[in-house]
């Protein structure tokens, strides 16, 4: 492996800025970022669909393998991503998808297929890789580890922002679905979200993008 191949991993509960500071560092650095978020929920979107039970492991598994995300090579972001052929970019961010993508993503074997599939794609790039289990697992030699915390409800505060002014979604119900996921997410048995012992802490409560991005950046530069 080259020696400037760069492995970098981010990890932290439900909206607490992993996807925006990733992207802008993977746009300043210039190499790959996946949220590979989007990979349980992409799954997600495969058993609404389909009518899959999210306790179908069996079935779950067949269509977990079918998952491919496809990358811009212009800005190093994944443009789409497929499951059984089929693209499901768009359905990504549904409510419907929120409430099941953590009772499926507790799966080990579902699990096992996404690591294996997110392990092969750092293979011959850089890359930032963000979720809950990157640092302690999918890339547990990565050459730099960040976990980014938050208070629940400035998270909230910032996912509410977010939603577009048709959203019927209350600030409450929004601090709801954080908390619920992130204590499915942190109980787990499997790979649960957790600090890899090895990782920057960067509480953001009081940071904004681009000093998050600058502690990082420094971070990176300092090794
Ligand atoms: O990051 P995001 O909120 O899009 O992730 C959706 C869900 O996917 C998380 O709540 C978690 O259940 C699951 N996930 C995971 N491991 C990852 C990334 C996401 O279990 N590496």
């Amino acid at each position: 492996m080259p020696n400037n191949h760069l492995t970098i991993a981010i990890d932290g509960p439900v909206a607490s800025g992993k996807t925006v500071v990733g992207k802008e560092v993977s746009k300043i650095l210039k190499i790959r970022f996946l949220d590979t978020g989007i990979m349980y929920r992409a799954l997600s979107v495969a058993a609404i669909n389909e009518t899959i039970s999210p306790y179908d492991e069996i079935e779950l598994s067949k269509v977990a393998k079918t998952i491919v995300v496809e990358f811009d090579s212009t800005n190093n972001l994944a443009k789409s991503i497929k499951v059984n052929g089929y693209d499901v970019t768009s359905s990504l961010r549904n409510p419907e998808v929120n409430k099941l993508v953590s009772t499926i993503s507790k799966i080990p074997e579902i699990r096992e297929i996404l690591v294996t599939n997110q392990r092969e794609l750092s293979k011959h790039h850089s890359i930032i890789m963000v979720g809950r289990d990157i640092g302690t697992n999918v890339l547990k030699s990565a050459s730099h580890k960040f976990y980014l915390e938050a208070s629940p409800d400035i998270r909230a505060q910032r996912r509410f922002s977010e939603l577009n002014s048709s959203s019927r979604i209350t600030l409450d119900q929004v601090l709801k679905d954080i908390k619920h996921r992130d204590t499915l997410d942190s109980t787990r048995s499997h790979a649960p979200l957790k600090k890899a012992s090895d990782a920057t802490l960067i509480n953001t409560d009081y940071l904004n993008i681009e000093q998050t991005v600058a502690i990082i950046l420094k971070s990176i530069k300092c090794r």
